[in-house]
């Protein structure tokens, strides 16, 4: 197997024996991505002539010493172009700083190799929404990756690299590792600092790993969470070592199956499959309980009222002043403006600009956005009063396996109920994380485990038993 499409723990093992070296995995990685990721279109740019440098001074006594990660290209890496999959930025803007997730893997002895492509800003389920390039899933070629952090999920399915980091703030880890076939961790709100992420939904953002096996999620984990006191919604809470007791099992544990995920809308092969590690985890020892999370049906409305609201918030900086591509001769100050974006975003960014404005507007404001905020805390109380008679829940990632590419363009309504699933655990802040299971003709399907509030190493602990069915 060549070095790159090995996992972090074994690369780990044979680098500190002294088998190999921080260069050959990054050599390796080149030279794959030259071969192939011509066709799969994985990462935006691969520039390896500074993650080369930095193999040669590695310090492979730190937990994740000499290993390359892949970074979603909405990740700020020092000197690197970060393009968000935008033409807005594409070209236009290189990194001044570090993000903390960044800074911190650099301190665990990682090396930032390779951008990542992705949906326009992170919005989006497909990676269909990039301004730069399409991304097939290198699972089944034809198909999307999904998204919006298909780049990443592609990368690592595609054993181009180890490993990658994405962004969910509606299921964009979990959704693409899904359906290639990969380990996705959305960590809960908090656990990880989004200082450098360029944000897309401020409340709902988080930065997780995509990984082949729970165990290289759980490293990751170890290296990114923390508080950071440039972003204050980072939580100074304790960090355990989230290798420990990943294999102690399911035995004992309580698992919730809603009831509300198990409808019409979803897959029978899909639903069978999550049904099936169900039954398998029970036969291990675990509780299966039903439980309701009554307030799903309104998961969707409410997502799409509080993202887009906090996008067009979050993307008035893009303005043609600041950042980015500029037009030119513009005939006022406005048009400097309004034909910067116009030319700069594409479709679906301006969509949710236009939507997140017009809630946010006075007249609608309290109609839309403050009713969304208060269904998001029923939501948040479904979740707290489930997770008082469970350990972790128990559900599909996505109503279906990676449909064919362009299977919903032009219908960015399909593409949003499709999110079904993973959203809530954004609007409670909850983790979650997406483990592969038996694929459904040929193509890989998830199942999907949420935890309470800081409960990683419970998910942990389940997937890992997953894993190993
Ligand atoms: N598919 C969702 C959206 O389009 C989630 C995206 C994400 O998690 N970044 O908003």
């Amino acid at each position: 197997m060549s070095l790159a499409a090995q996992s972090l723990s074994s690369l780990r093992r044979q680098l500190t024996a002294g088998e190999i070296s921080s260069r050959d995995i990054i050599e390796d990685a080149v030279s794959q991505i030259s071969a192939r990721d011509g066709e799969i279109g994985a990462f935006i740019s691969s520039e390896s002539k500074t993650a080369l440098t930095e193999a040669d001074e590695a310090d492979l006594s730190l937990p994740l010493g000499g290993l390359p990660i892949a970074i979603k290209d909405n990740i700020n890496v020092q000197g690197s172009p970060c393009t968000c999959g935008s033409k807005f930025l594409s070209g236009a803007y290189t990194s001044p700083y570090d993000a903390t997730v960044i800074k911190n893997l650099r301190a665990a002895g990682a090396i930032p190799f390779g951008r990542t492509n992705l949906d326009e800003f992170a919005m989006g389920s497909s990676t269909e929404n990039s301004g730069i390039q399409l991304t097939q899933n290198p699972a089944a070629p034809g198909h999307i990756p999904g998204g919006s952090s298909g780049g990443s999920a592609a990368a690592v399915a595609g054993n181009f690299i180890p490993a990658a980091l994405g962004s969910d703030t509606g299921g964009s880890i979990r959704q693409p590792a899904s359906h290639c076939g990969v380990v996705g961790l959305k960590p809960s709100y908090g656990r990880v600092s989004r200082y450098g992420l360029v944000a897309f939904g401020s409340s709902l953002d988080q930065i997780g790993p995509l990984t082949h096996t729970v165990e290289d999620a759980a490293l990751l984990l170890n290296a990114i969470a923390g508080v950071d006191p440039r972003d204050s919604t980072s939580l100074d809470a304790e960090i355990p070592d989230y290798t420990e007791g990943l294999d102690q099992g399911v035995a004992g544990m309580k698992l919730g199956l809603p009831k509300e995920y198990f409808t019409h809308g979803i897959d029978s092969q899909v639903r069978e499959r999550v049904e099936s590690a169900a039954k398998a985890l029970e036969a291990q020892g675990a509780e299966l309980v039903e439980i309701s999370l009554p307030h799903t049906e309104y998961a969707i409305a409410t997502y799409y009222i509080i993202a887009p609201a906090e996008a067009s918030s979050n993307l008035s900086r893009f303005d043609g002043v600041r950042y980015g591509n500029r037009t030119e001769n513009p005939k006022d100050m406005l048009s400097l403006y309004t034909d910067s974006r116009e030319a700069g975003f594409g479709s679906e960014v301006k969509r949710r600009i236009i939507l997140g404005t017009y809630v946010l507007s006075s007249g609608y404001h309290d109609a839309y956005y403050l009713r969304a905020l208060k269904v998001r805390t029923l939501i948040k109380k479904d979740f707290v009063q489930a997770f008082e008679k469970v350990d972790a829940i128990l559900t599909p990632v996505a109503p279906d396996a990676a449909p064919k590419m362009g299977a919903a363009s032009g219908d960015p309504l399909k593409h949003y109920l499709a999110d079904i699933f993973t959203i809530s655990a954004n609007l409670a802040g909850n983790c979650g994380i997406s483990v592969p299971l038996e694929p459904v003709d040929g193509l890989p399907v998830g199942l999907q485990i949420l935890g309470p509030h800081l409960g990683e190493q419970t998910i942990l602990r389940c997937a890992r038993a997953v894993e190993v069915l």
